[in-house]
């Protein structure tokens, strides 16, 4: 099949064409993103394989039913980018990667949680500098803290796991509960509960409706001063206006970003050389105790791997029977 490949960075690129074994699949690649205006480019391309900040809204979907395209081909797990019900009303199927490495996932949230706790970033810059000073460095002990986790599926569940293992008494909340979790001997709460109780708070739930920018400020408002909080999971969890009060204030004691609710426009390129424009994120930036990386928490030889085999198969999948496991539905 005909495959318009978008968003393309050099990592694509080799994964993909790695699993794509006897060249079975015609990739072709583009570097933009896809989205109203560029979904021209997959002109005769019966499916087109996307990432996190493609924008899939009823607009791009009716360009892309027009020429031709049958295929969205998600190469993540999230679908918050795309119109579903749209896609639906134009003949258009779209399938995930529901679970490529939730370990990844999971292992950077610990990564995040105990560089921003001992402020490694700020130490290895220090000492670069040839400042020993352990000044403004002090965090505190992991064992005995309380955690909360606001989402237990497959990553949050193996952050529980982990963060056992570190001696913290948990604290999680699912609108469904999982009996894995269940078998840790870990205790489903309120949200309001997590929100007063955690030293952490660490999000895991995906970005619908019903979670978006649940932490509010009526959220921070209820939590401990001098909270930690991390977001690996989608930016828009977040009101990074609130938060940046909250940080301010001083209640927010420290904020771990793997993800940005406008990172669209920001994540996956060097502007190194450009004024960024937005100033939200620049101030968030500002903050001795926020700890911002864009997007690579998914970012592991596995994790690629498993991505470019399953989004393959997917596409194999839909060419020989027209649906797919990992089809979503409406
Ligand atoms: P999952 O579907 O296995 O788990 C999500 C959990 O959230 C489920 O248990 C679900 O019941 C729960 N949930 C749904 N609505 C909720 C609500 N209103 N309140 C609380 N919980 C709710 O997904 P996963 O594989 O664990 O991934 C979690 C999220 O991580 C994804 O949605 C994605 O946004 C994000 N993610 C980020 C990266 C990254 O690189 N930063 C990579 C992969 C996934």
């Amino acid at each position: 099949m005909k495959v318009a490949v978008f968003s393309t960075k050099a990592f694509d690129r080799q994964f993909l064409e790695a699993a794509n074994l006897g060249k079975q699949h015609d990739l072709v690649f583009f570097d933009p993103h896809l989205n109203k205006d560029t979904a021209v480019l997959a002109a005769d391309f019966p499916a087109v394989c996307i990432f996190v900040n493609d924008q899939v809204d009823a607009a791009t979907l009716k360009v892309l039913a027009s020429c031709g395209t049958k295929l969205v081909a998600l190469r993540c797990a999230g679908f918050n980018n795309v119109d579903l019900k749209a896609a639906a009303e134009f003949g258009l199927s779209v399938v995930r990667v529901p679970a490529y490495s939730p370990e990844a996932v999971a292992e950077y949230t610990i990564a995040m949680i105990l560089t921003l706790n001992r402020k490694l970033y700020r130490a290895y810059n220090r000492v670069r500098e040839g400042n020993f000073s352990l000044d403004g460095l002090m965090g505190f002990n992991l064992h005995g803290r309380t955690v909360g986790i606001i989402g237990t599926g497959r990553i949050g569940a193996i952050v529980t796991q982990i963060l056992q293992g570190f001696g913290c008494k948990l604290l999680v909340y699912d609108v469904y509960q999982n009996p894995e979790v269940e078998a840790l001997g870990v205790k489903y709460v309120e949200l309001s509960e997590i929100f007063s109780k955690s030293d952490i708070i660490s999000l895991h739930c995906p970005l619908t409706p019903e979670t978006h920018h649940l932490i509010n400020a009526d959220a921070i408002e209820q939590m401990k001063p001098g909270v930690m909080l991390i977001n690996t999971s989608r930016g828009a969890l977040i009101n990074a206006k609130a938060v940046t009060r909250g940080l301010k204030s001083g209640k927010i004691g420290s904020l771990g970003l793997d993800v940005y609710e406008k990172e669209s426009d920001l994540f996956f390129e060097d502007l190194s050389d450009t004024i960024i424009q937005d100033d939200v994120f620049l101030r968030l930036t500002t903050f001795p105790n926020v700890l911002i990386t864009g997007h690579q928490a998914f970012f592991t030889e596995e994790a690629l791997r498993n991505i470019a085999e399953t989004t393959l198969g997917n596409i194999n999948e839909f060419e020989k029977t027209g649906s797919c496991k990992n089809l979503i539905k409406v």
